[in-house]
């Protein structure tokens, strides 16, 4: 049966929520309401600064089920022994004490000729400008043999907190000599580097504890993000430890079977220990369910992030199908300052500034090792086009690894303030 947008809201309001009638909060109180549902990298940096930038002016709602925040970012340094899961997760106190209003809850639809969002919990809240970063959500059947209900035997830890801590213990608890398989996503999803220091970390902390363990990469593509500078890293550093196998060797024709632990790539089954699949991505199912995404992700223009099926509606981050810039912490960071301000001038006459971007990932592969790639972008009538960019050279000095080491934890403190305060 095909339901409408209005029918869809009203029948899944109704199954979540037959103890409570609708409700509609209209939280504005006479001024301007911008809802924001996900209070992740592009979300929570979105309400941060609408809040703080329109001094009480615009009322902000941020909707997120999780009272804590892990982020993804570093994720990795936490797998490798670098950090520890507490150093990853962030509060939203400092977003509320800032006049954001933080309803921890799920958005389950939105009617977007009511200007409505439907909560998990009942009810609905109306808005004026609404605010998409709902993150990724994994294509279904993307790697045979793996769905969701597979993820506490085969975690895909692309989404922070108790799946990363997950597959840290499965590493952690493997055999002497046993095997750690990787199946990587095929482009666009989040994080290009992050498979790769993912390999680098796993590494690191295999080296030490299991240096005899082996680590398989069934990759359905034939290159990857900063690949020289990866693959030089694991000779040097992990030497006949990591075995990548790309699409030309069959990386891309791989099953699984969870219930018996193997791994299939190009009809050669391997028994392993642990198995991290990482399925091709789309956005977040909310913006599918506001129907504002082209199957896969959410097409938006580039000079403010709104949607391209609807001006009021706002898409950030991964989610967001908006051209050059990759899918991280830092560009849907920096998207959402664009958005901001651009929000903040359509409801208030303030001024609204051209839209710039930038972006940089930083990849530790061993101790002191780290390599980067960026770029700054600017907006063009049909996407966020890439202006000039930078990447690690091979044969880096180490002060210079070092450097680039330490830059990347100056950003993490830098940029989780910039995002929850
Ligand atoms: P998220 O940060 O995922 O936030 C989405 C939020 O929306 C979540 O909190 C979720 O709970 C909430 N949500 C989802 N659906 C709903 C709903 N229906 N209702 C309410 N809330 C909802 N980026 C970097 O810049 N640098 C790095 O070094 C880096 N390393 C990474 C390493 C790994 C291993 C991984 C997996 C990612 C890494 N990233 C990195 C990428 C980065 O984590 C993401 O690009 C970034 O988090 C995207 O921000 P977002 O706001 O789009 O989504």
């Amino acid at each position: 049966m095909k339901l409408d947008r209005r029918a869809f809201i009203n029948s899944s309001a109704a199954t979540v929520a037959t103890l409570a009638a609708p409700r509609v909060f209209a939280a504005g109180h006479g001024k301007p309401h911008v809802v924001v549902v996900g209070g992740g990298a592009g979300g929570a940096t979105a309400a941060r600064y609408i809040a703080k930038d329109s001094k009480g002016e615009i009322a902000v709602t941020l909707i997120e089920p999780t009272r804590m925040y892990y982020t993804c970012f570093f994720s990795n340094l936490y797998l490798g022994g670098f950090k520890e899961i507490d150093d990853l997760g962030h509060s939203y106190g400092s977003l509320a004490a800032g006049g954001v209003n933080v309803v921890h809850d799920w958005a389950i639809g939105v009617d977007r000729e009511a200007k409505t969002v439907a909560l998990a919990s009942g009810g609905s809240m109306s808005y004026d400008k609404l605010i998409l970063s709902p993150g990724i959500d994994f294509v279904e059947g993307a790697v045979a043999g793996w769905d969701l209900s597979a993820q506490n035997a085969m975690p895909h830890a692309y989404k922070g907190g108790s799946q990363t801590e997950l597959l840290k213990a499965q590493v952690m608890a493997m055999p002497e000599g046993g095997t750690f398989a990787m199946v990587a996503p095929p482009n666009p999803y989040r994080c290009p580097p992050g498979p790769y220091e993912r390999v680098s970390m796993v590494a690191h902390y295999l080296k030490a504890n299991n240096p005899t363990a082996k680590i398989i990469v069934a990759d359905p593509k034939d290159k990857f993000s900063k690949q020289a500078l990866f693959q030089e890293g694991w000779a040097d550093s992990y030497s006949g430890m990591i075995d990548w196998i790309g699409s030309e060797f069959g990386g891309a024709n791989v099953s699984v079977d969870p219930a018996a632990m193997t791994v299939t790539i190009d009809g050669e089954e391997t028994k392993v220990d642990v198995c991290n699949v990482i399925p091709a991505m789309k956005a977040g199912h909310i913006a599918e369910l506001a129907q504002v995404t082209d199957g896969n992700w959410a097409p938006v223009n580039a000079a403010d992030m709104s949607s391209k099926a609807d001006a009021d509606v706002y898409v950030l981050g991964d989610a967001a199908q908006q051209g050059d810039m990759p899918k991280s912490g830092f560009s849907a960071n920096s998207q959402a300052k664009v958005c901001a301000n651009a929000v903040r001038g359509a409801l208030t006459g303030s001024k609204v500034f051209p839209a710039k971007f930038s972006n940089t990932c930083w990849s530790l592969i061993d101790t002191d090792n780290g390599v980067k790639v960026g770029a700054t972008y600017e907006a063009t009538d049909e996407k966020i086009a890439k202006v000039d960019g930078f990447i690690s050279s091979t044969g880096e000095s180490a002060d210079l690894r070092r450097a680039t080491y330490e830059e990347s934890e100056g950003w993490y403190a830098g940029i989780t303030a910039d995002m929850f305060g």
